[in-house]
């Protein structure tokens, strides 16, 4: 499984930094992410590191979003938001500062919840 020394999203994988796990099977690890935009924003990453989509081949992510489904329900039975958002980003100019691919999935309750 290629990884990366200097990735933090390798490292979170390998146990090396602590993280709150929302699921976990062989190729898929989702987890909080540390500065929730809203409660329960959690983080959706492969367990093979890719920089971002541009690096990403289709068998790694088809894999990825195809646990989406199961995650995002996993998030609805425990947080009950009324919708959620999933994004992505790609490059500094995009917003991207972890190199290795990830999906944002932000829990979404009313008009007030802080995320726009
Ligand atoms: P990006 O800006 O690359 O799309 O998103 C990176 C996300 O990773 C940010 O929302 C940031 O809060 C989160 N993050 C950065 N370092 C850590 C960490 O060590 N632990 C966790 N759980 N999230 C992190
Ligand atoms: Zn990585």
């Amino acid at each position: 499984m290629p990884t990366h020394d200097d990735c933090i999203f390798c490292k979170i994988i390998a146990g090396d930094i602590p993280s709150a796990k929302i699921y976990e099977d062989e190729g898929v690890y989702a987890f909080l992410d540390i500065g929730q935009v809203t409660k329960g924003h959690t983080l959706v990453i492969a367990k093979e590191h890719t920089k971002n989509i541009y690096e990403t081949d289709e068998a790694v992510a088809s894999a990825l979003f195809a646990r989406v489904p199961k995650i995002a329900n996993a998030i609805k039975e425990t947080f009950e938001p009324a919708g959620i958002n999933i994004l992505n980003n790609n490059g500094e100019a995009a917003g991207q500062s972890v190199f290795h691919l990830h999906l944002h999935l932000i829990p979404r309750y009313d008009e007030t919840d802080g995320f726009q």
